[in-house]
């Protein structure tokens, strides 16, 4: 039966292909196809961890035989039997060996595929008792993995492991088994780390439960150029594994099971979107002037070094935000040092061509945390909290490491040092007095680093309003509108039940925003936006007539915002834009 889920649209385009459930905690393990030839071998590895928990499972009975009913409860030893029951399912290794030889699926990814399958079968039981046995299965799974990763698979994921996203429309429907169907992951969260993770990844779509339009999980999704919904309420509990979905990006919108009708439409919107991307790509070498003789700076925002070349490739005319902290997720503490750092920043600046690379300082916290798969919840209000330069700030022997780091870059070429989240003159000191001290370790060590500009993110609503001390002390500022709004709304950008209210064309928001612009542009400093209304085309008039000249966003959306830029006459939009800053309602002065 056809039916539809609504959340919000963070990653254009049109998606078609089969559901991929994977639960939250479980989104860790590879995903990836195998060689026919290596099928074998991949059952075997869950053959192998699966016999290694039940002799383990074993030698417990055996020993809790020889205890008394206190050391080892009669509950004890009737859950290892359910236990092994589990264990011995047939359905389980058979789904497994099914996933494997049909679809190519790697042994963990067939093993929480059929883990997902059988875990629904026990949500619908109506026995509360059988129901309940869904966590020992989860638990089995879980020490069978454990078994698997001390056995090291002899098939080594493929440096890009992507199927076809987009096979004919009428391919998908002749044939419904084809190995070349493109995947959707549905799961209820993602963090950014784990986004990271698949960005060289077999799936052509995303689908969350929760997340916000601007969470750093959808702008990991928006940075891939992969259709995306977020906050899609429910998603991973009606879909099942294996069903048919179209992911539209564009819309916000999920539709499962649909019918040939539908499919064949939005078989047709994917193409038209695919025809749409190769006449912007015509734009890649065209300068971005508006029709007054503008030019405008149109720049990327990237992850990861390796982020660059794509950036390259779509014109961007050099890097406006690295959000450095990439480095540092999903690494268990053991965090990235100086040299390592510098050598990541200095193959980002290689990277880039000669062309400017502006590196943001350590941004975590809030919905980034450092380690693991949730959100920061160790603290009542993590989005207010230890976040950014206040968590550099707190640990100066880090900030440190970071700062040398992106100074010793800076020999390679041209690199700007931006700092997020500031809000007070004593910790724009305390800064930039660090700066200066890595300035003269380095000195000291002897030790080669280049020359910086020093920049501000405009990201809290304070800073906006004490624009002549960041100038005092900022060669340039680059406006975070996403926090921006989070912060002068309290909205939580990450919590999609406050989605609606979370508005890029609130009053405050673009008086905080003009202003900043305006001012830089006064005293001559350099301003950028690089929050996601840059990347946003609706807004890219505005902003032009706001008069910003210096966009950053992800290089998927650089052609679209030039075509923009290239129609634009900033002369008729200034005062227009002055006209919608004044307005009530300025998203429907502009029609948005
Ligand atoms: C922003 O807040 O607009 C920004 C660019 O930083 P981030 O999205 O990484 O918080
Ligand atoms: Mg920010």
């Amino acid at each position: 039966m056809t039916f539809s889920i609504h959340g919000l649209a963070v990653a254009r385009g049109i998606a078609i292909g089969r559901a991929v459930l994977v639960a939250s905690s479980r989104v860790d393990v590879a995903h990836y196809f195998i060689e026919p030839s290596q099928v074998d071998a991949e059952i075997g590895r869950v053959r192998a961890g699966r016999n290694a928990v039940v002799d383990e499972i074993h030698r417990l009975q055996q020993s809790i035989a020889t205890m008394g009913p206190k050391e080892a409860p009669h509950e004890l030893a009737a859950l290892l039997d359910v236990h092994l029951m589990l264990l011995q399912d047939e359905e389980l290794i058979s789904g497994v060996k099914r996933w494997v030889t049909d679809r190519l699926y790697n042994a963990e990814w067939a093993l929480t595929t059929q883990l997902e399958v059988i875990a629904r079968q026990f949500d619908e039981m109506e026995d509360e008792y059988l129901r309940e046995r869904k966590a020992d299965l989860e638990q089995v799974v879980e020490r069978i993995l454990r078994h698997m990763k001390g056995v090291a698979s002899p098939v080594a994921p493929p440096p890009s492991h992507r199927r076809p996203s987009s096979p004919r429309q009428q391919d998908l429907l002749l044939d419904d088994d084809s190995l070349d169907v493109p995947l959707v992951l549905v799961a209820h969260d993602l963090s950014p780390a784990d986004m990271m993770q698949f960005k060289q990844s077999v799936f052509a779509g995303f689908v969350t439960d929760v997340g916000g339009k601007t969470s750093h999980t959808a702008i990991v999704a928006r940075s891939m150029d992969i259709p995306a919904v977020v906050g899609a309420r429910g998603a991973s509990q009606l879909v099942r594994q294996d069903d048919w979905l179209i992911v539209d990006g564009d819309a916000g919108v999920m539709i499962v099971d649909p019918s040939p009708i539908i499919l064949a439409e939005y078989g047709f919107k994917q193409r038209q979107g695919e025809l749409e991307r190769t006449r912007l790509a015509r734009l890649r070498h065209t300068p971005a002037v508006t029709l007054d003789g503008q030019k405008v700076e149109l720049l990327a925002n990237i992850e990861l070094p390796e982020d660059a070349p794509a950036a390259v490739n779509a014109g961007a005319v050099g890097v406006g935000l690295f959000r450095s902290e990439f480095l540092f997720m999903g690494r268990q503490g053991n965090l990235p040092g100086e040299e390592e750092q510098y050598q990541a920043y200095r193959r980002a600046v290689e990277g880039m061509q000669g062309l400017p690379v502006t590196i943001r300082t350590i941004d975590v916290g809030a919905d980034k945390p450092l380690g693991g798969n949730e959100r920061d919840s160790a603290h009542l209000n993590p989005a207010l909290g230890l976040r950014a330069i206040r968590w550099s700030l707190a640990d100066p022997g880090m900030f440190l490491n970071q700062l040398r780091a992106i100074l010793r870059a800076a020999a390679h070429g041209q690199v700007n040092m931006l700092i997020p989240m500031l809000a007070h003159a004593s910790e724009i000191r305390h800064t930039v007095a660090l700066v200066d001290f890595a300035r003269a370790e380095l000195d000291n060590k002897g030790i080669a680093y280049g020359p910086i500009k020093l920049g501000a993110m405009i990201e809290v609503p304070a800073a906006a309003l004490m624009l002549k001390t960041f100038l005092k002390y900022f060669d340039f500022l680059s406006i975070g509108t996403n926090d921006l709004i989070q912060y002068t709304l309290a909205i939580d950008r990450a919590d999609e039940s406050v989605a609606h209210l979370y508005d890029p064309l609130h009053p405050a928001v673009l008086r905080l925003v003009a202003e900043t612009i305006a001012e830089c542009n006064a005293k001559g400093k350099g301003v950028s936006v690089c929050g996601e209304m840059a990347g946003d085309i609706a807004l890219t008039r505005l902003l032009l007539g706001l008069g910003l000249r210096s966009f950053s966003m992800h290089p998927a959306q650089i052609l679209a915002v030039k075509q923009e830029v290239l129609r634009a006459d900033t002369q008729r939009l200034a005062p227009w834009a002055q006209n919608i800053l004044q307005a009530e309602d300025p998203g429907q002065a502009l029609g948005a």
